[in-house]
């Protein structure tokens, strides 16, 4: 038996393969482009947010030692000196018994120390240059203060975060409109087996149509890498050979499904290896899964996944996406846990940890998304998360368990 064939534990595979990941290449890319994308260098910001005092509301600065006893019975009565909008600056600064009108989002004027909601005022009938202040206010009520938010050279995001949509707003509002990110792999897709066919295609006797390729394609695409669809591959050395070669010279992993087992008409090992592959491990102790393919071809890499589409995800989310966010520098490359309770009981009773597909509702009940076998995919569609169980384990109705999910963040 050679040193491949031996059956690994997934975090030993996980291990090796995230040590054969070369370091994260940086590329600049602009904000509207980077959901997903992961961030290579903590960015900090260099001004404060808000940038300046201004106010919370429509209504108007005063210095609220002018309200001090202001009811609707006896209202402050303040001459209105000025207007500032959104966007505006003003001048001048405000003196005892005078106020400005003011929007949201404006800047206090100077000797401001308050802002009034336009709620609690009302015009003059005597005077339309004055304002009557129905209420009294408390010192700098309404006024949203420079660098509360944010302080100048507090870290926004960290070094290694998946940008998700409101960091990206947060860097936006600091001033920051390009990031560096860690350049996705180049990925290419390949789907070999002779029954396989295109969704486009009429299937003959025996055929079937091929999935594999758009599922993994989507999940990789979340976060920046967009792969490459190669075109289907039938059981033949030969052919898969021409593939693998063919898939290679445009890019940097390459993910194919089907063909890794111990079947006459299982290629993709042999042809790989005669192309100068390295073959790191091919069995992990998962199920769904068991036979996976990791090779390398100097810096590249191979993972071979089983051609059912169960086995295909889970090998895809387990083994395959960690390595995909290791390349571009992600901190974190393992699924997310997210805590749940059993809706029935469940039970391995096989020798290998099951990961079972199952749904997670909003109240944290855990159910089986449906039947278990590894070629069957409604259940696969049907499901939200994977949880792991143990061999030879039950879970019971009620209990607390921990399920792993794939949804960004
Ligand atoms: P294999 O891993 O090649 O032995 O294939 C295992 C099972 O998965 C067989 O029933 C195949 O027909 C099926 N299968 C393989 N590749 C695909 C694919 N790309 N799409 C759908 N089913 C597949
Ligand atoms: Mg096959």
């Amino acid at each position: 038996m050679s040193h491949s064939d031996r059956m690994i534990q997934l975090e030993t595979a996980v291990t090796q393969i995230l040590a054969a990941v070369p370091p994260a290449v940086p590329e600049e890319t602009l904000l509207f482009q980077a959901n997903g994308r992961v961030l290579l260098e903590a960015v900090h910001a260099n001004h404060p947010l808000p940038r300046f005092d201004n106010s919370a509301m429509d209504g108007f600065a005063v210095q609220v030692a002018d309200l001090k006893a202001a009811t609707p019975q006896n209202p402050a009565v303040l001459q209105v000196v000025a207007r500032v909008t959104a966007g505006e600056s003003l001048s001048e600064k405000l003196t005892a018994g005078t106020c400005a009108r003011i929007f949201t989002g404006a800047p206090l004027p100077n000797g401001a120390d308050g802002v009034v909601m336009q709620e609690d005022t009302r015009r003059s009938s005597n005077n339309p240059e004055n304002i009557e202040i129905l209420a009294s206010a408390k010192p700098w009520e309404n006024v949203r203060f420079c660098g509360e938010d944010v302080k100048p050279g507090q870290e926004l995001v960290s070094a290694g975060s998946r940008l998700n949509a409101n960091q990206l707003g947060l860097l936006a509002a600091c001033g920051c409109n390009i990031v560096k990110v860690g350049r996705p792999p180049a990925i290419a897709l390949m789907a070999t087996g002779t029954e396989l066919c295109e969704s486009n295609e009429q299937p003959g006797p025996g055929k079937i149509y091929e999935s594999n390729r758009v599922m993994l394609a989507a999940h990789a695409s979340e976060f920046g890498a967009s792969p490459i669809i190669l075109p289907l591959v039938r059981d033949s050395f030969e052919e898969t050979r021409r593939a693998l070669v063919n898939a290679f010279n445009t890019a940097d992993i390459v993910i194919s499904t089907g063909g890794v087992s111990v079947g006459d008409t299982d290629f993709v090992k042999s042809a790989f290896e005669a192309e100068g592959g390295k073959l790191e491990f091919w069995k992990v102790a998962i199920k769904p899964g068991r036979p996976f393919v990791f090779g390398r071809l100097g810096q590249k890499l191979l993972f071979g996944l089983p051609g059912n589409p169960v086995s295909a995800l889970v090998t895809f989310l387990l083994l395959v996406r960690p390595a995909l966010l290791k390349w571009q520098g992600a901190a974190k490359t393992d699924l997310s846990r997210q805590p749940g309770f059993m809706g029935e009981t469940l039970a391995n009773t096989g020798g290998r940890r099951h990961f079972f597909r199952v749904r997670i509702d909003e109240n944290g009940e855990v159910s089986c998304s449906g039947l278990q076998a590894s070629h069957m995919l409604a259940s696969l569609a049907a499901s939200n998360s994977l949880l792991d169980v143990a061999p030879e384990t039950r879970i019971n109705k009620g209990e607390k368990v921990q399920v792993l999910t794939w949804q960004p963040y």
